[in-house]
């Protein structure tokens, strides 16, 4: 039998990130995943590939613009959607090849195949074979991630009745694709599929799209996606999902009673994602599980097992592949004898629709709810040159500021290119910025980034420059 200082199971950003950091402290580490492909949802069904498909479609829709900018185009543009899915398995088989010689590089001892706990330090790793091996470890760290939920009612058939993971692979751009659940996830596969033709309707129990966002933002994206198209209906419960050959029928019934009937031939449920241990045994090692089914651990990510941690989508908090990698280097360092911190308040939050939203610390609502004495400031890109230029013209930064203080605690932003700019912003939180430290930053220009100058120039005495 092998054994090992530290055995990983799950090889999503939060297994393979503290696998590597493991190994980087010197520990003797191994990674059990069950399926051949590593990189977990993220990397296989998840960010990755959504991304790529983002990015496909983001180029055909832009077909709307070329003439505005001069571009003149003789014969027919067309999407051949095998391709673009094809090329999006080719960028997922790469990321996933560059997992997996992170692995090697790192002396990682990898294991295929499903781990379940036998005791707190010994793990069965079932191969697709049929033969099983043992390896223990001193120390054990769950990342088995999540899987997408469902409503009770509702039978997933996964060819017209889908989760997100058949999405990523339809035959067809649907006529009409009736998503139920306004999640990121739903609303990014969504605009997939609107920008190559299809009809887009989507359900929202919720009154608002992206309801954890600031209110602000899901408004902002609501009326640019509807003017791309995309059809919401919010405050509606969806009550039933019936597939009768190629037409799925979904029925929704709004606050008052009044129920809705919309035919589309995919229904994409997007109702959020489950903590998954199926198949861990993680009773055997006497690993607590929660109602709701995630691991319980307490602040160092350390289960009521004192050699078991967990991590990622498996435990409390924000389902994100970047928290899942934060918290696999926290508890790699904890087992060399570190003390690293999370601040759990500035993991930031992105849809990559485009236009971009983007989010770090507390809301406008978090704020009012908690009593907190705020001040915001605000900037829209159109009074940009580098928006101009672009054309790309929707959105704003919103800085909030503490009224007293003029400490950030929270930057909400919606735009172009805003995932790569709420960086600036969880770095001047991590600095504990004020406002006014942002306005005096010298930014590019013409640049997005002097949206984020011009809201902290807003949010201090409203001093923004360019409105
Ligand atoms: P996972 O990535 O789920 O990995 C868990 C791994 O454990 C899996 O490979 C699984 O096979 C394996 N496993 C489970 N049980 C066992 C067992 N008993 N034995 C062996 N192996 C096991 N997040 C972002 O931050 N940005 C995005 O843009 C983004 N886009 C997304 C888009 C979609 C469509 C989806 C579905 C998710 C997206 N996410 C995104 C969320 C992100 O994918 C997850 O937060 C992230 O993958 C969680 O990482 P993890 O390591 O906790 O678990």
């Amino acid at each position: 039998m092998s054994s090992f200082d530290v055995v990983i199971i799950g090889s999503g950003p939060g297994g393979y990130v503290a696998a590597i950091r493991c190994a980087q402290l010197g520990f003797k580490t191994a990674i059990i995943e069950k399926y051949a492909a590593l990189g977990g949802t993220c990397l296989n069904v998840g960010c990755i590939p959504s991304k790529a498909l983002l990015a496909s479609s983001h180029h055909y829709s832009d077909i709307a613009h070329f003439a505005e900018h001069g571009i003149e185009v003789s014969g027919e543009i067309k999407v051949n959607l095998e391709k673009m899915i094809a090329r999006k398995q080719a960028v997922v088989d790469q990321t996933v090849g560059g997992v997996k010689f992170l692995m090697d590089k790192n002396k990682i001892t990898v294991f295929e195949g499903l781990g379940s706990f036998i005791d707190a330090t010994h793990i069965a790793i079932a191969k697709a074979d049929g033969t099983s091996e043992t390896v223990e470890a001193k120390n054990i760290i769950i990342a088995t991630g999540s899987k997408p939920s469902n409503l009770p009612f509702i039978k997933l058939d996964k060819e017209r009745i889908i989760t997100s993971t058949e999405a990523l692979k339809l035959p067809e751009v649907p006529k009409h694709l009736v998503i139920i659940g306004g999640g990121v996830i739903g609303i990014e596969l969504g605009q997939v599929y609107l920008r190559l033709g299809a009809q887009v309707s989507v359900v929202e129990y919720l009154d608002r799209i992206i309801p954890g966002m600031d209110a602000s933002l899901s408004k902002e994206l609501t009326k640019v996606l509807k003017k791309q198209g995309m059809k919401f209906y919010v405050s509606h419960k969806v009550k039933s999902v019936e597939r009768n050959g190629d037409i799925v029928a979904v029925q929704a019934e709004n606050t008052k009673g009044e129920t809705i009937t919309l035919e589309g031939n995919y229904a994409l449920v997007s109702v959020g994602r489950r903590p998954y241990t199926d198949g861990l045994n993680a009773d055997k090692a006497g690993v607590k599980i929660s109602d709701r089914g995630m691991v319980e651990v307490n602040d160092h990510l350390q289960t009521n097992v004192p050699n078991i941690y967990a991590i990622g989508d498996v435990v409390r908090g924000a389902m994100l592949a970047h928290k899942a990698e934060e918290e696999g280097t926290m508890v790699a360092e904890i087992l060399a004898g570190q003390k690293p911190h999370i601040d759990y308040n500035l993991i930031p939050g992105v849809v990559y629709t485009w236009p971009e939203v983007a989010a770090v610390g507390q809301t406008e609502e978090q704020l009012k709810a908690a009593g907190i004495e705020y001040k915001a400031g605000s900037f829209p890109f159109k009074a940009l040159g580098r928006a101009r230029a672009g054309g790309d013209l929707d959105g704003f930064v919103k800085i909030l500021a503490d009224a007293k203080t003029d400490e950030v605690l929270g930057v909400h932003m919606i735009g172009a290119r805003c995932a790569d700019l709420i960086a600036e912003a969880v770095t001047a939180m991590e600095f504990k910025a004020s406002a006014e430290d942002i306005s005096r930053i010298s930014h590019a220009h013409p640049t997005f980034a002097e949206a984020m100058k011009e809201a902290a120039l807003a949010a201090t005495d409203n001093r923004a420059l360019h409105v």
